[in-house]
């Protein structure tokens, strides 16, 4: 079974569609605030919560989902059980609902770290959303087949459906601002208008500082891509994306921790044998139970004396003591390196080394 995991703008725009679909656009919502309550407005307004709800309370389980194994979740949640795993699917439900539904483009305003991160990154040739001021200046309203430009007009209508569309407020035509989010709503909003007025499109376009001020055409703007700020931002991706890659190639989907037991240094015990106890730490990070094997090496003749198996649920992490045991004099006395493994059973690729210490007595 898949589990979908909405990603964060993918959410927000979901709430608005779910929003548009059952308040209607812009105006209607306006129309539909200042009437008073009926039942046709409680029913809208009602189930466009409900399903704000639902929505949030969806990836608020998918994402508490990538901590839990998720079929375990779903049981837990169905027994209301696992106060926790609960806790956090409400608390990131009512976040999601929260950012999504009431503070929108707030959150992108003054939340997102996106806008001042990209900024730094830019320069005369970054490709963003832009208003061919030269084109559209001076805006004004005319008549469809006015010879608008005899009045100094541009082509600019000044219907401002660019700036009701945009979702962060603000008005492209005053150029370039941090607050944009570059999803290109005013560029389909005025291309419509461009259309209905039978001017070429593009007076609001992806184009660059550069290319508006040259006047470049399209071809002379897409050569100044290969510059040696992209070249190397493109390798530092490529970099990192190879990183990433081969981490997760390479990831045992094992963990292990050892800590020394602080209560029991070390102590000789039957048969002229001296003993250390740790605390491991093993966790599967399998989405299957395993059943792991576990040894020391390090000194001559050091051995596991606690149990050597332990068998794990999917994803599940323990603690278990364990107790290694060495005969008197393989150690020089004080500390001495040695390392405890952790092996799966079922596939001997899966397996960890942990590197502690042993203390022999002085
Ligand atoms: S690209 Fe989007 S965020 Fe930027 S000005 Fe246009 S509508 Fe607003
Ligand atoms: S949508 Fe286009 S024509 Fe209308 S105000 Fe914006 S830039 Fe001007």
């Amino acid at each position: 079974m898949v589990w979908l995991q909405l990603p964060a703008d993918g959410v927000h725009e979901i709430f608005m569609w779910i929003e548009r679909r059952l308040e209607g656009d812009r105006s209607a919502r306006l129309r539909l605030d200042g009437s008073g309550w009926t039942l046709e407005k409680t029913a809208r307004r009602g189930g466009k919560h409900l399903l704000w709800l639902l929505l949030s309370l969806w990836t608020g389980f998918t994402f508490v989902g990538y901590f839990v194994p998720i079929r375990d979740l779903a049981v837990q949640v169905m027994a209301w059980q696992g106060a926790w795993q609960i806790f956090w699917i409400a608390f990131y439900a009512l976040a999601t609902y929260g950012n999504a539904g009431f503070l929108r483009e707030q959150v992108c305003k003054y939340m997102c770290p996106y806008a001042r991160f990209q900024s730094a990154m830019f320069d005369k040739d970054t490709l963003i959303v832009s208003y061919d001021a030269a084109r559209g200046e001076g805006r004004g309203p005319r008549a469809k087949d006015a010879n608008y430009r005899a009045q100094g007009l541009g082509d600019c209508i000044d219907c401002t459906l660019c700036v009701q569309v945009c979702p962060v407020g603000i008005d492209i035509r005053d150029g370039l601002q941090y607050e944009c989010i570059g999803c290109g709503l005013c560029i389909d909003a005025c291309n419509s208008v461009m259309d209905k007025m039978h001017y070429p499109r593009g007076l609001v376009r992806w184009s660059t500082e550069q290319a508006l001020a040259q006047r470049w055409s399209r071809a002379q703007m897409l050569r100044r891509v290969f510059r040696p700020r992209v070249l190397l931002y493109g390798a530092g991706l490529l970099a990192i994306t190879v990183a990433m890659v081969t981490s997760l190639y390479v990831r045992v989907p094992l963990k292990v921790d050892v800590v020394r037991d602080r209560g029991t240094l070390s102590r000789i015990v039957a048969g002229g044998m001296m003993e250390n106890i740790y605390r491991v730490q093993i966790g599967n990070a399998t989405e299957v139970p395993q059943h792991y094997v576990l040894s020391a090496s390090g000194l001559n003749g050091l051995r596991v004396a606690s149990d050597t198996a332990v068998a794990l649920g999917a994803a599940e992490d323990r603690w278990v003591v364990v107790r290694l045991q060495a005969p008197y004099g393989a150690a020089q006395p004080g500390s001495n390196p040695v390392v405890i493994e952790v092996r799966a059973q079922a596939d001997p690729k899966i397996a960890v080394s942990a590197h502690t210490t042993f203390l022999a007595p002085r």
